[in-house]
């Protein structure tokens, strides 16, 4: 184990030793908490949002008190560091009393937000309760390409709004997602987000289907992924992720997986937890499956965590679709399969992602450090 120091000398929260430790004995350590699915942009890759105004998204949000109360039963449970998402956070009016009410209880409080709706209030509070960190996405370096992607006029609005925390001395990430509509950008939107802040730049190429399985939003997503080629070409392009992606691929032939017909290899429901925008507790913020997700308007999150989650993530499946392709595939580190979008993909948690196991292979492939076909698990 060692310790992961960031490009700004601090150290990851993400690298401590507590969480190789807490591995061990299943604690809750940190959870991702969306407080709404709407939002003021309506990007034509974003898997949960809403419009600002939706009615029905804004009757099922959790209110203050129920924030509350799942806060102080996460902090009871253990719970050290807490993400507010969404959808735009910055769109509900209550945001500060709810930034405040977590910050306040002792735990890291990380914000994910579009910028475009930061306000003096809003710096302010976070200068008087600095955040671990808030992170924004940049989907493009001109107002055109910024549309093309977000589909409202919010460019000059967010460029103000990244310029306003960093001004304020405030620990900003950028990152972004890269699609079709913003490929041609993305040196660009690199250089861009490297220029203003010098903690690490990451962007994701894989975009995942939507929460609430619209078809017709779905094939907007779907026409706006990269081929495997394309993802291939970014993951090059970017010295962090290029060493990151070496590394994966180097150990790829030490990473055989041994139970062929476990469903969940990852940290959700072991150390971390999400709570949907409508109070849904998920193992994770792609884990949306009905049977996989409890009402935390009927249910306490301890039930959750203690009795709901261990049963989850005992799920299997013996079907050889499964135990003889991803069950045992060697390619995990570096491919974006998981039962989470498996059943956004498939409506199954064992299902076949075609697409992702293309993009894994062609990373493979692109390495050339590694022969393209042993996947499989060797007999
Ligand atoms: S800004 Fe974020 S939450 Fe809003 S639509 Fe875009 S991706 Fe979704
Ligand atoms: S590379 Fe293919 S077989 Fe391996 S985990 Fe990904 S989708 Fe499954």
């Amino acid at each position: 184990m060692y310790i992961m120091y960031r490009s700004d000398n601090k150290i990851s929260i993400a690298s401590l030793p507590v969480w190789e430790r807490a591995k061990e004995k299943r604690v809750l350590l940190s959870m991702v908490m969306d407080l709404t699915a709407r939002c003021n942009n309506d990007c034509v890759h974003c898997y949960i949002n809403r419009p600002a105004h939706d009615r029905q998204a804004l009757e099922k949000e959790l209110t203050l008190d129920e924030i509350k109360a799942i806060t102080a039963q996460a902090v009871d449970l253990g719970v050290l560091w807490i993400l507010l998402s969404g959808g735009e956070p910055l769109l509900r009016p209550d945001f500060s009393e709810i930034y405040t009410h977590v910050k306040t209880r002792g735990v890291f409080v990380s914000v994910f937000t579009n910028a475009s709706l930061v306000t003096d209030e809003h710096i302010r509070l976070f200068k008087k309760y600095p955040p671990r960190e808030i992170e924004v996405s940049v989907y493009g370096t001109t107002p055109e390409i910024h549309k093309s992607v977000v589909r409202k006029n919010t460019f000059e609005s967010t460029m103000t709004g990244i310029n306003r925390l960093l001004s304020a001395g405030l620990p900003v990430t950028l990152k972004s997602t890269i699609m079709q509509a913003n490929f041609s950008d993305f040196d660009d939107i690199a250089n861009f987000c490297r220029s203003k802040t010098s903690r690490l730049f990451r962007f994701d190429p894989c975009l995942q289907l939507r929460a609430d399985r619209d078809p017709h939003r779905n094939k907007s997503i779907l026409s706006q992924r990269l081929t495997p080629e394309q993802i291939a070409a970014l993951d090059k392009k970017d010295p962090q992720r290029y060493k990151a992606l070496e590394q994966g691929c180097k150990n790829l032939d030490n990473s055989i997986e041994q139970d062929a017909d476990t469903l969940f290899k990852c940290q959700a429901g072991i150390n971390t937890c999400a709570i949907g925008w409508d109070g849904k507790y998920q193992l994770c913020p792609s884990l949306v499956n009905r049977n996989c997700t409890l009402d935390l308007k009927t249910h306490t999150l301890a039930q959750a965590w203690n009795h709901f989650s261990p049963e989850i993530l005992k799920r299997t499946s013996v079907r050889s679709h499964y135990t003889e392709t991803c069950g045992t595939c060697t390619l995990h580190d570096i491919c974006a399969w998981c039962p989470a979008h498996a059943d956004l993909e498939t409506g199954q948690l064992d299902g076949c992602i075609p697409y992702f196991c293309k993009v894994a292979k062609e990373r493979q492939r692109a390495w050339k450090k590694f022969d393209y076909v042993p996947y499989l698990k060797r007999t």
